[in-house]
């Protein structure tokens, strides 16, 4: 079955591509379907924005999709960037800007309180009755610089329980743990309960 992938993030679409392939779907992104709309993600949380997302791609495609809302919480930060994550250093900063700004506002912070967490909500709609909506995460902690040219976005300073960066990972490797894998087991979880 066909799903659009409601993204206009190359990592997303390539981790997507390869989430979806073991349940049986067939990822579309939303270039390859033609789809170029502009949404504005006013939501207050990341499911609300997955929400906003998906409706708004289902309602131009009509076809089955999957949107992901996903950023980064940092304790010490008192969960920011969260939701803001793709635009903490301003709209049009590059990943390696946004690490940058996150690195200065942790400098100085030991290591204790460098703990943080990925977050993926995930809002998924199959057909005009059936909308499912999870959340996934992974734990880990704010490193020193960045480390490792793998994965995208905040990768090279989210640092693993074993003092790994999440851009250290090989893709299948950052796609068994991540919190985008996550919600997707949740997911999977639960269209095999309603068979
Ligand atoms: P969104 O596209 O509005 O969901 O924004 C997500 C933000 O969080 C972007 O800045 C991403 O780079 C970042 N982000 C989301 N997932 C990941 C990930 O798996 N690794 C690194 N950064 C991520």
């Amino acid at each position: 079955m066909k799903v659009i992938i409601a993204t206009k993030n190359e990592g997303k679409v390539r981790e997507f591509q390869e989430l979806l392939k073991p349940y049986g779907f067939e990822p579309v992104s939303m270039t390859e379907a033609g789809v170029d709309i502009e949404i504005i993600e006013d939501g207050e949380t990341f499911e609300e924005n997955a929400h906003i997302k998906a409706k708004a791609v289902r309602a131009a495609t009509g076809l089955p999709v999957i949107a992901d809302d996903s950023g980064l919480e940092v304790e010490f930060l008192g969960g920011a960037p969260g939701i803001y994550s793709a635009r903490y250093a301003g709209e049009n900063a590059t990943d390696k800007e946004r690490n940058e700004k996150l690195l200065e506002e942790m400098y100085g912070v030991d290591r204790p309180l460098r703990g943080a967490r990925f977050v993926c909500a995930i809002y998924f709609i199959l057909d005009d009755k059936r909308e499912y909506c999870v959340t996934g995460t992974l734990e880990g902690y704010i490193g020193d610089e960045p480390v490792g040219d793998g994965g995208f976005g905040y990768d090279p300073i989210f640092m693993l329980e074993d003092d790994r960066s999440l851009a250290e990972l090989d893709e299948s490797e950052k796609n068994e743990i991540s919190h985008r894998a996550n919600a997707m087991r949740k997911l999977a979880e639960e269209l095999s309960a309603e068979k």
